[in-house]
């Protein structure tokens, strides 16, 4: 989502400069017919429009820049400009059809072009029509190689249709062509995507190739947990227990707040090895070097109640809920050893003075601008001063969250 917006606010920006600057010389001269740029530019309607655009208002934008194409039909820009509005506001239809008439336009350059197929490519994602969304973008590279917009969408196409090795070769594209600066991310994201590729060769039963992938995947990024995690699950099924540990405690070295991903793994694995000791050491260890880590308390104190030390584990998970008294996890097992001791009275109040004083919010409310909580409704946030932000907080299902979004921003 956040993608999607750097993408079309890095789009818009790249269009106003579009506007502003050669392409709108080179228009002039190549329709060989004298406009007087300096009203169009002066004229108020272009300048609010873009105010207007630049503070997200989308719908006074169009109706300014509706207006400023009216002193000058030709202009390529503006039109390109006010498809991309129509599109934000989920007109797709008429976007697509506004960018296909600029596309129908002679004498358009190869770049200009490129950027109208760009507009159009976005216009059919949005519009859900993937096929042409796929075409319109892949003939944007072919025009203009380089183009990272396009190429970007491309990828996030291929690994929505969870097409890895085409999702990877994009990628390794964009990574060859960027900055030092770039090359973090790219390598994170490539190793990702290896990973993926792992997993499929896993699922195709293709052990060998498998464990390439995610070897590679480590190679790009020592912190790609996933394909630890899984590089040990393969050596795991082929019996070989103690490779598969030491690739899962390699997590506990390099991501330590990580570790807990690995714990049921390393649990089983230390038990088919015949030193289920190995879990509780691990486990103390990872508490000493970092006195919060709550995961660790709990994955511990449920090792104890498992070999049936209730009381030992309660302890364990008391601790557990000082540090993080907002996870279910944590009453949840509480509430089971409690039950286990048949609710011991002292237990029973200890856990309940526990609870008493930990930071509670006990009506969850969200800011939906800066996401600042708060335990009741505020009309006003402290932390972005904005007025009526405030919504109460629910965890819903991702589809019902989508929908809350809109209502949302509909509602801002
Ligand atoms: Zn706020």
């Amino acid at each position: 989502m956040d993608d999607t917006i750097t993408l079309t606010v890095s789009l818009v920006v790249l269009l106003i400069g579009l506007a502003i600057g050669k392409a709108w010389e080179r228009y002039k001269l190549r329709d060989g017919r004298w406009i007087d740029r300096r009203k169009i530019q002066e004229s108020p309607h272009y300048i609010l429009g873009l105010n207007f655009l630049v503070s997200n208002q989308i719908d006074l934008a169009i109706e300014e820049l509706t207006k400023a194409a009216g002193l000058d039909a030709p202009a390529l820009e503006i039109h390109l400009i006010l498809g991309n509005l129509y599109r934000e506001r989920g007109q797709v239809s008429k976007a697509i059809q506004m960018h296909q008439n600029l596309l129908q336009r002679p004498n358009l350059t190869t770049m200009e072009q490129a950027y109208v197929l760009l507009c159009l490519g976005l216009d059919f994602k949005r519009g859900g029509f993937v096929d042409r969304s796929f075409q319109a973008f892949s003939e944007v590279t072919r025009l203009d190689p380089g183009n990272q917009y396009a190429l970007l969408n491309l990828e996030k196409l291929h690994e929505e249709q969870q097409q890895w090795q085409e999702a990877h070769a994009i990628r390794q594209r964009l990574a060859d062509s960027a900055t030092d600066g770039d090359r973090p991310r790219d390598q994170s994201i490539l190793a990702f995507l290896e990973n993926e590729l792992g997993l499929q060769a896993v699922r195709e039963r293709l052990s060998q190739q498998a464990i390439r992938h995610f070897e590679t995947a480590l190679e790009l990024d020592s912190q790609t947990i996933p394909a630890l995690l899984n590089l040990g699950d393969v050596y795991m099924s082929q019996k070989n227990t103690r490779k598969a540990i030491s690739i899962w405690e390699q997590i506990i070295r390099t991501a330590p707040e990580r570790s807990y991903l690995a714990f049921e793994r390393l649990e089983r694995a230390y038990r088919t090895l015949g030193q289920p000791n190995r879990f509780a050491e691990l486990c103390q260890q990872l508490i000493e070097t970092n006195p919060q880590d709550w995961r660790a308390r709990l994955s511990l104190g449920q090792h104890f109640a498992d070999h049936e030390r209730s009381s030992h584990a309660l302890d364990l998970f008391f601790e557990s809920l000082v540090h993080n008294p907002h996870a279910l996890a944590v009453h949840q097992a509480i509430w089971r050893a409690l039950t286990t001791l048949d609710f011991d009275p002292v237990l029973v109040r200890r856990y309940i003075e526990l609870t008493h004083d930990a930071v509670f919010y006990l009506d969850p409310h969200v800011c939906i601008r800066c996401r600042y909580r708060s335990t009741e409704l505020l009309w006003q946030c402290p932390q972005c001063h904005e007025w009526n932000t405030f919504v109460e907080e629910r965890i819903a299902p991702a589809e019902d969250a989508t929908e809350d979004t809109d209502v949302q921003k509909a509602a801002v």
